[in-house]
């Protein structure tokens, strides 16, 4: 499994749940996220710092979507495992 930027799966309400079950069939994830400090530290490192998924910022964008937290999304974001 690798990251895919041709070919991923957009999910913009942060359900993680959701996530989680397309991360383990082996896709690439776009994920809607708001980019607070965890986030911004997460990729820094490049993943997430619960080892949930590998992380990579594709892009800023304001209002894309609702993060998991209920803050809207502010970036996109690349998860994969
Ligand atoms: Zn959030």
């Amino acid at each position: 499994m690798s990251l895919d930027k041709n070919n991923y799966v957009h999910v913009t309400n942060g359900d993680f749940k959701e996530i989680d079950k397309i991360l383990n069939e082996g896709k690439t994830v776009l994920a809607a996220l708001e980019c607070g400090e965890k986030l911004k530290a997460s990729l820094e490192e490049g993943k997430m710092s619960n080892g949930f998924a590998n992380v990579e910022l594709k892009e800023y964008k304001d209002n894309c979507g609702t993060c998991g937290c209920g803050k809207p999304a502010n970036c996109l974001v690349y998860l994969w495992r």
